[in-house]
């Protein structure tokens, strides 16, 4: 990618009035308007060190700030260029007025995330370590928030080294064979080269496995409880958040539209819904819940049904349990404390999906912690505590398995004994892919599109 001569400018830190608000500018420009701004075209400011300057309207020579900036030398800064930070006063106003001050001075609005891929085309980080950091800005939970500091501190790359130093030695090998056609990998050789792939597909294959608590922690999941009106749901819904979010009354078709809260379970990240509830109605605006019900639930990636125990089955709740069929689902039996329940009632229903069918109540919270663990069941994989590295992010994932895919039909080319050169086609390709995930090999067009996904400032 071309080396951008051009300097971009924005607000580092998020819109609205605050204590203090960081503007960054990057780029050749930027000790200039650091200068005009301070009103001294022979400042020198002492690179990495804060200094309390007084920032002018170039124009007017009127006081804008009192401010903090700091001038970061080129290569020794974020993006590898000049930068420039000006630690504001947090008033929208002034932000925005210095902002079109730097704008006027030979800089323009940065586009998303321009600042980190800058970072990585100057070579201050691999693209891993810039994904890393918007995912820890975006973290719901502790755990996520953790992964994505250790993929900052370059965790991902170091664990693929070990490979595409492995892989470089096998395409060695073949390759160098190539020069004396005459002869035939030597059969020692080809057992080597072959422990080599396996080893490799075995280590590559299990790191990618991890992608599917990865994922869990980054992208999270969407619960939504259903049920026909009155069972409980808001009920279990505010146990489960451990607060009275949602309105509960005895009345049913109380909550016409659907909540959704978050919640961390096992530092997964949950959108928690409660839904309107699913019955035969008239009234116009429940009707418009009940729809609303039947499109977070095809929407959620698991459902929690729930059931009064204390009262026979009725046909609503029969609707419910058939619409629920296909999806994963927990059975939640509630009203456990009331003397008429029974939760030995036969359920309908298909159990290829049912997770669990658990009692509860939601006014003793008995069964709550069975409930909690029956949420992460369907998806679990791995626990909370003390895990290893893990792949959160798809396109990590993806390269990884078409990595894995490559090395495996080299492997089987080996074994039928085919030519070196068709076997290091996939070996090539394999090399190729793991470059693509820290970012060396990887095409301007699909960088672009990486940092896309990054809001402005970063
Ligand atoms: P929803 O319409 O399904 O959301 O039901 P609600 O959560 O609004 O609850 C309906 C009624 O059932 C309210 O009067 C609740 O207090 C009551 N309720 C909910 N859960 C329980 C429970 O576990 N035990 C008992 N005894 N009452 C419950």
């Amino acid at each position: 990618m071309a080396f951008p001569s051009d300097s971009i400018v924005a607000l580092s830190t998020p819109p609205g009035r605050s204590g203090i608000g960081v503007i960054r500018v990057s780029g050749p420009a930027s000790l200039g308007i650091l200068r005009k701004l301070a009103g001294d075209d022979s400042f020198e400011p002492q690179p990495n060190v804060l200094t309390l300057r007084t920032l002018l309207d170039p124009d007017s020579g009127e006081t804008l700030d009192q401010a903090l900036v700091c001038f970061f030398q080129a290569p020794h800064s974020f993006t590898g260029e000049d930068v420039v930070e000006f630690h504001c006063h947090g008033s929208p106003v002034l932000l925005r007025m210095i902002i079109d001050i730097a704008l006027s001075l030979d800089a323009r609005l940065a586009d998303p995330g321009e600042f980190s891929l800058r970072a990585v085309t100057n070579g201050r980080m691999h693209l891993t370590e810039a994904e890393a950091i918007r995912d820890l800005i975006d973290a719901q939970t502790d755990a996520a928030a953790r992964q994505a500091t250790r993929q900052l501190k370059g965790e991902i790359s170091h664990r693929l080294q070990p490979a595409k130093d492995d892989l470089l030695k096998i395409i060695v090998r073949l390759e160098s064979s190539l020069e004396f056609v005459e002869d035939d990998l030597p059969q020692v050789e080809q057992e080597e080269i072959q422990r080599l792939l396996r080893e490799l597909i075995a280590d590559l294959s299990s790191l990618a496995e991890t992608f599917a608590r990865g994922r869990l922690l980054h992208d999270g999941l969407k619960v939504a409880f259903v049920g026909r009106p009155n069972v409980g749901k808001s009920s279990l819904f505010n146990m489960l958040l451990g607060h009275g979010r949602a309105i509960v009354t005895a009345v049913p078709g109380t909550t016409r539209d659907t909540i959704a809260e978050p919640i961390g379970l096992d530092g997964v990240p949950i959108a928690l819904i409660d839904t309107a509830g699913i019955r035969h109605t008239v009234d116009e605006i429940e009707l418009i819940g009940v729809d609303r019900t039947r499109r977070a639930a095809a929407d959620a990636d698991l459902l929690i049904v729930v059931v009064d125990g204390s009262e026979p089955l009725t046909e609503e709740d029969q609707v419910v349990l058939q619409d629920v069929e296909d999806k994963p689902h927990i059975l939640a039996i509630n009203k456990s404390d009331l003397i008429t329940y029974s939760a030995s009632a036969n359920f309908p229903g298909s159990d290829q999906n049912r997770v669990e069918a658990l009692s509860v109540s939601a006014v003793t919270e008995a069964g709550l912690a069975e409930l909690r663990a029956a949420i992460l069941k369907p998806f679990a994989n791995g626990s909370g505590a003390n895990e290893g590295l893990l792949i959160t992010n798809a396109r990590h994932h993806d390269l990884l398995v078409r990595c894995v895919a490559a090395i495996e039909s080299s492997q089987k080319l080996v074994s039928e004994r085919a030519s070196e050169e068709l076997i290091l086609v996939g070996l090539h390709n394999a090399l190729r892919y793991l470059g693509e995930i820290t970012g060396e090999t990887t095409a301007d067009e699909i960088l672009g599109r990486i940092f896309a996904t990054f809001c402005i400032g970063k």
